[in-house]
């Protein structure tokens, strides 16, 4: 059976962690504009390069990002998507484009999600996560999983983790409400341990 998996929530809710572990449990990919435009933060659009817009915690504009999931869902047999759909228009978009299985929202407090952001570390080779605090590595500022350097992400200082946080506010909690009135929303406490909340996205998956 194929997987269409949505995960929502907040910047540092713990989709990045979660879809990780549903893409391995499952054998589906992990589509995350992120990532995917954080590679490519340089590339010209008619709207100027994604970098501008990421490095204020600013949306990158919907056509770049639609364009960017259409190719990636295109490719994809089962999928957890992460990351998109971040407004209405995007959420709109992918109605046209996909149906899915499951929507999933991480709900973490405001001030939570500071701490998380501030503190998070990701490896500059394989993409792990940690946390200075919560998540510390063995041995500071490398990889457990690769040994790679791990460094703190530009947008997670902590004026632009509020600036992201305002416009996840704006943005994406009327996706959230959408998808709530929809009757297909499940609500899943992401301040639990990691572990837990696996357990209960499974739960709703299956
Ligand atoms: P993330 O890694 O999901 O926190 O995304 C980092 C940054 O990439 C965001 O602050 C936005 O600037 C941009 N971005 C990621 N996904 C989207 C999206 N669906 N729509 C617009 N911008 C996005």
């Amino acid at each position: 059976m194929s997987h269409r998996i949505l995960l929502l929530g907040a910047p540092g809710a713990g989709k990045g962690t979660q879809s990780t572990k549903l893409a391995a449990e499952y054998g589906i990919d992990h589509i995350t504009t992120g990532d995917a435009l954080r590679a490519n933060k340089d590339m010209e659009t008619e709207y100027g390069t994604p970098r501008s817009f990421m490095e204020a915690g600013e949306l990158v504009p919907d056509p770049v990002v639609n364009e960017i999931v259409q190719a990636a869902l295109d490719d994809a047999d089962g999928f957890v998507l992460d990351g998109y759909p971040r407004n209405l228009d995007q959420a709109e978009y992918l109605s046209e484009i996909t149906d899915l299985d499951a929507v999933v929202f991480l709900d973490v407090d405001e001030e939570v999600l500071v701490d998380r952001l501030t503190g998070r570390r990701v490896c500059d080779d394989c993409g792990a996560n940690f946390h200075v605090d919560f998540q510390p590595p063995e041995e500071d500022g490398v990889c457990d999983d690769c040994g790679g350097e791990l460094i703190q992400r530009d947008d997670d200082t902590e004026e632009t983790a509020r600036e992201r946080l305002h416009v996840f506010y704006d943005n994406t909690e009327p996706v959230i409400e959408h998808f709530r009135d929809e009757g297909d929303l499940v609500e899943v406490d992401g301040e639990a341990p990691p572990d837990d909340v696996f357990d209960r996205i499974r739960n709703a998956v299956e």
